[in-house]
């Protein structure tokens, strides 16, 4: 979206980012002092604020954020962007977070413009590939995959005869890059997680006087040359070794996954997905002439 409208017009607020920048500026000193500044004069909620911040510290424990203090955070990066349409994303994480997440333009105070939900259909079998071919650079930690999400440097251990990745960000000085622990469980490792997500989302698309949008990453294989063309679609990568030159040969071809009810997919690149989004707001906000 934004590199559609460009960055003046929509803002991007991601609640997991907010959580990771807020416990990097509690370790600074000087950071720590604007945040508590902010918290102190805005927050209000069940637990102290120290309580709070306490739980964001240690949430490796899978301790759960209270909603109050989240909401205080989210009205503080909002607070940056007045002028902006807002993507707000990851919230509501939690059943107790939709009905905040309904009046929460107005508990903010921002402006009259619609508020929208979004909601991204994925199939477990889409998720479930891509968590388990997942490998992350040791230096930079950004995740990409052999298969679905390749870099453009590829390795090959000829003692292993397999192959690796090489992380594309030159700070890295050519990283191998290795599978996350709890990967290789694939989609069991987030199953309650989306048991959640489900709720979630079942729960909000049965509000009234709300508009929603729900939005899918795939597209039946039986119709899709009708609506997409080739470069939309994820495809799956092979490698091969040429023991005499020595070189990795690059094969891509269309991924076919299947979808929650057994059907053959085809999964998205973001773009076609976003268009997707930009026709039903069209409608939504009843833009069209
Ligand atoms: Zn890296």
């Amino acid at each position: 979206m934004i590199e559609i409208f460009g960055q003046d017009k929509i803002g991007h607020i991601s609640v997991g980012d907010i959580i990771r920048t807020v416990h990097r500026d509690l370790l600074d000193k000087k950071r720590k002092k604007e945040l508590m500044d902010y918290l102190n004069r805005n927050y209000r909620g069940y637990i102290s604020l120290e309580e709070s911040i306490n739980s964001l510290l240690s949430r490796e424990a899978k301790m759960l954020l209270p909603t109050e203090f989240i909401l205080t955070l989210i009205k503080r990066e909002i607070d940056k962007m007045p002028e902006k349409t807002l993507f707000i994303d990851g919230f509501p994480r939690e059943l107790d977070q939709i009905s905040y997440s309904l009046f929460f333009r107005d508990l903010i105070n921002f402006r009259g413009d619609s508020d929208i939900f979004v909601a991204i259909d994925i199939p477990e079998s889409v998720i479930d590939a891509r968590m388990k071919g997942r490998v992350v650079c040791p230096k930079c930690q950004t995740p990409r995959g052999l298969e679905l999400l390749p870099t453009k440097e590829i390795g090959y251990d000829e003692k292993t005869k397999e192959f690796y990745l090489i992380c594309d960000n030159p700070e890295c000085q050519d990283a191998r890059m290795v599978a996350k622990e709890g990967d290789n469980m694939g989609i069991e490792s987030v199953r309650e997680r989306l048991n959640l997500d489900g709720q979630l989302i079942d729960k909000v698309f049965s509000l009234h006087g709300i508009p929603k949008i729900l939005l899918r990453n795939t597209i039946p294989v039986k119709i899709a040359r009708k609506y997409i063309d080739d470069y939309e679609i994820t495809p799956k990568y092979s490698y091969q070794f040429d023991s005499k030159t020595e070189k990795i040969k690059v094969d891509q071809k269309p991924w076919i996954a299947k979808d929650d009810e057994g059907q053959e997919i085809y999964s998205l690149f973001a773009p076609p997905v976003v268009v997707g989004l930009v026709k039903q707001l069209v409608d939504l906000l009843k833009l069209k002439k």
